[in-house]
């Protein structure tokens, strides 16, 4: 079948009735993409009193909204979601598929691309068509950046973090048509969600941070890493990490910045013991200033930030809260 004017989609996000921001986002990119290849931007929203969000959808650039409003999907369930989403997928052959890197994402995009039998490119941080009117999906890898496409297979799918693309100007007043999925969603005996837990980041979260440190391996062990989150405490800094710190037990895998992490936009950016990693860098390319901190004078991070220091950092970093400590008390009694 030829699916060169087919249209793009977006598979919404949603948390407790609320859209997250991933989900303009990937709809204005993915205008982005439809108006190269002449087609249409498509939504699929479930969940349960969602039809509030369509206005949002139609002004980031959507056409039509697919929505599934009922008690069945109220929360994301792994089967009951990929059901609905190949069902409808192949009643209407979307050529591309957009989700977001979200914890639904994660899970639902490869259960929806095996289903589907086709490819699909996890993390990316940037989406083309180039001249053959292929989606080329860039990740960060080998040092540097990869493109992968999928030349055959349709819909040709990824996965994207929150923040990689711009959340669009909205467009006041822009409409398109609601499609009304009917069930019945099947509910699965296998597989039941009883309740769904937020749970309240620790500390300042890292999204709204205006400093953010990054602790990476070089942080040595626990006692290293406590530093480390005492230097983030007494500065007020959103605390994040390497992929080494999350496998250590030091930090959570929600506090993990990068490609397969969160992407974070401080004013100021201070990566400890980390070596500057693609998959890492990629989601501190919003930070205004960037410092690191590297025992190794060579370390690839250097190249990549304003201003490096060289040291060991489990020396230099109880120097430098001694000497914030000591400037905060002389402050105090100056008042
Ligand atoms: C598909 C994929 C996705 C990934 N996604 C992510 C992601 O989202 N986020 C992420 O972080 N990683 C991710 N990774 C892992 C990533 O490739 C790197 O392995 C990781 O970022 C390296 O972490 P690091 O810099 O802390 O450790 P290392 O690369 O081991 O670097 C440690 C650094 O610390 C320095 N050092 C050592 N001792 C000291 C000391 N005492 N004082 C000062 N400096 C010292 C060393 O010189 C070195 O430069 C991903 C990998 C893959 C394959």
């Amino acid at each position: 079948m030829n699916h060169d004017n087919n249209p793009i989609w977006v598979i919404a996000d949603q948390e407790n009735c609320k859209l997250l921001p991933v989900t303009p986002q990937l709809v204005g990119q993915a205008r982005l993409l439809a108006d190269v290849l002449a087609t249409s931007v498509e939504v699929v929203l479930l969940g349960e009193g969602i039809d509030t969000h369509t206005e949002k959808i139609f002004a980031a650039g959507a056409d039509r909204i697919y929505v599934g409003d009922h008690p069945d999907l109220a929360m994301y369930h792994p089967e009951v979601y990929t059901d609905v989403i190949v069902k409808l997928t192949l009643e209407h052959h979307p050529q591309i598929m957009l989700m977001g890197s979200t914890s639904m994402g994660r899970e639902l995009a490869p259960l929806v691309a095996a289903r589907l039998e086709t490819g699909l490119t996890a993390h990316c941080i940037d989406l083309r068509i180039n001249q053959k009117g292929i989606l080329e999906q860039k990740i960060p890898a080998y040092g540097g950046e990869i493109t992968i496409v999928c030349p055959e297979r349709r819909p040709q799918m990824a996965t994207v973090a929150q923040g990689v693309f711009p959340s669009p100007s909205p467009e006041g007043g822009r409409g398109g048509e609601i499609v009304s999925i009917q069930g019945p969603f099947l509910p699965s005996d296998r597989i039941q969600t009883l309740e769904l837990v937020m749970e309240e980041p620790d500390g300042i979260p890292l999204d709204t941070a205006s400093c953010v440190i990054a602790g990476g391996a070089g942080a040595g062990d626990l006692q290293g890493w406590n530093q480390i989150v005492e230097l983030a405490a007494i500065l007020n800094a959103g605390l994040g990490c390497t992929r080494p710190a999350v496998d250590e037990g030091w930090a959570e895998l929600d506090t993990m910045i990068g490609q397969s992490g969160k992407m974070v936009n401080p004013e100021t950016y201070l990566g400890i013991g980390l070596s500057g990693e693609q998959q890492h860098m990629v989601g501190v390319t919003g930070a205004n200033v960037m410092i690191a901190i590297n025992s190794d004078k060579k370390s690839p991070v250097f190249e990549q930030v304003d201003v490096g220091i060289v040291d060991d950092c489990r020396d230099f970093v109880p120097v430098l809260l001694e000497k914030i400590r000591k400037y905060k008390e002389q402050q105090t009694s100056c008042q």
